[in-house]
């Protein structure tokens, strides 16, 4: 790799990062509410224009994950359900419904940290993003996995502890 390739891409990892840092603090904010930690936001035009964090026990939904209300959010604020320019930042794998949600929201690029071997959608159980549907989401794995490994870890933990 050139030595300019190789600061193009220390320039993204970095931009990468800072969103998912963004991410995980709302992640943080769920751990705090006793709600499965897992936090996004939406980048849209190098600035984020949603952050959500999971709200399944508050709003007693199942669709209160937390990419899902970040997209929601997104959409509000562009006036559109296209969500084609916008890249979505995620602790934790997307599941099967919101994967899904980012295949109806044409959203661009996905990121997520951690894995998620039990229910996720983009590589884990299944990969929505490898079938041949009319839009095809973009996605990267494993920025800043093993801090939000280790926040979900920890939350389980105590929840058994209880
Ligand atoms: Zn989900």
């Amino acid at each position: 790799m050139s030595q300019e390739q190789d600061n193009v891409m220390k320039l993204l990892e970095k931009k990468h990062y800072k969103y998912m840092k963004e991410a995980f603090k709302e992640a943080q904010k769920a751990y705090l509410k006793d709600e499965v930690p897992v936090g996004a936001v939406v980048v849209y035009n190098d600035k984020i224009i949603a952050r959500a964090h999971n709200l399944r026990e508050k709003n007693q939904s199942f669709m209160a994950h937390a990419e899902f209300l970040a997209m929601q959010k997104a959409s509000k604020k562009l006036g559109s359900w296209r969500l084609e320019d916008c890249d979505v930042y995620v602790t934790l794998e997307p599941c099967p419904m919101c994967a899904g949600a980012m295949i109806q929201g044409r959203v661009r690029h996905v990121y997520y940290a951690a894995q998620d071997n039990k229910a996720g959608a983009t590589g884990s159980v299944i990969d929505l993003f490898e079938t041949p549907f009319n839009h095809k989401v973009l996605k990267t794995g494993g920025i800043m996995a093993d801090e939000s490994k280790e926040l979900l870890q920890t939350f389980f933990k105590k929840l058994r502890e209880k």
